[in-house]
């Protein structure tokens, strides 16, 4: 939508945090506040060089933020927005509050949202960048429970999150140190299990964690790699836990993991929207 005008709040740069190439965490600074659900996207509205660009992303910050969000976005070659968040002239622009690129953010939008009536344990499954909402969902969830430990009924959240390399693995050590803080204490209430895999281990040789896209840990066979001891755990929680009765699944990021995870839970009872919910960030 070039030349689209944007009329919502206007922001700037506040941090950014390079993780791999392409691959950034950005805090933007709002002039107002900003109230949403976790797991709802917002929409970016880059001004510069005369034209404006809107596009959706997840918002990654807990609802507790209300004066700054975070987002956690890939560099797409050649797209329309994205390169300019990887230009420096720009992001100097939008730190410094100069004139010549400017942002504005609207929304909120999305019903990619937690069901609070919902009891069922929690499995997110992302590729990606689609980790952000999961991000803000966590963020939320553990907020409450450490807030009011008491009054938390007991849940489990597994989050397994798919990437090419590990050094894509972006919120590795916040989601890592929730694990651990889990395997520590068993008598927490909320549970995290944190589920990283990599699906291109030949080229990540200190890798010793699960392998192959995110959606193949919910397959019985694990393809033509030998399983190892992490892998033949997980496939055994998945065949032997796994199920609508006690699991509620959200998916996020590339078409490619949603419809085959969708696919294959389809074939176990799953029933879409119900039992699993998914925001798709491109065609
Ligand atoms: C609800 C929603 C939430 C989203 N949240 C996020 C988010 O949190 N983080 C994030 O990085 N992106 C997110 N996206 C994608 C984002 O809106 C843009 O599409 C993306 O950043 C590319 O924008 P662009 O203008 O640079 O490229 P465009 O000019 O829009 O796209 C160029 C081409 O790249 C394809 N493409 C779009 N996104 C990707 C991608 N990630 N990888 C490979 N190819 C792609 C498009 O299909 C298109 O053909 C979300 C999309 C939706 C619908």
């Amino acid at each position: 939508m070039p030349g689209a005008k944007a009329a919502g709040i206007r922001a700037e740069l506040d941090t950014r945090i390079d993780l791999a190439t392409g691959l950034s965490i950005f805090r933007f600074a709002l002039q107002r506040e900003f109230f949403f659900q976790p797991g709802q996207y917002a929409t970016l509205w880059l001004t510069h060089n005369g034209e404006t660009i809107p596009r959706p992303y997840s918002i990654a910050s807990s609802p507790s933020e209300t004066r700054i969000l975070e987002f956690y976005i890939n560099l797409v070659e050649n797209g329309h927005l994205t390169p300019s968040l990887w230009d420096p002239e720009v992001m100097h622009s939008l730190k410094s509050g100069r004139e010549d690129a400017s942002l504005a953010i609207t929304g909120p939008k999305g019903r990619f949202v937690l069901d609070l009536n919902d009891p069922r344990d929690l499995i997110f499954v992302a590729s990606g960048t689609g980790l952000a909402p999961f991000i803000s969902m966590t963020r939320k969830l553990n907020e409450d429970y450490l807030a009011a430990p008491e009054n938390s009924r007991s849940r489990t959240v597994r989050i397994i999150h798919g990437v090419s390399y590990s050094r894509s693995l972006g919120y590795r050590g916040e989601l890592e140190a929730l694990h651990l803080e889990t395997q520590k204490n068993p008598a927490r209430k909320l549970g995290f299990f944190y589920c990283p895999t990599i699906s291109r281990p030949h080229l990540d040789s200190s890798w010793t964690g699960l392998r192959g896209r995110a959606e193949s840990l919910f397959e019985d066979s694990p393809g033509d790699m030998t399983p190892n001891p992490l892998e033949n755990a997980m496939r055994e929680w998945v065949r032997d836990q796994l199920s609508p009765a006690t699991h509620v699944v959200y998916i996020c990021g590339h078409p490619g993991t949603i419809d085959n995870t969708v696919r294959i839970l389809s074939a176990r009872g799953f029933k879409p929207d119900v039992d699993v919910k998914v925001e798709k960030y491109y065609s």
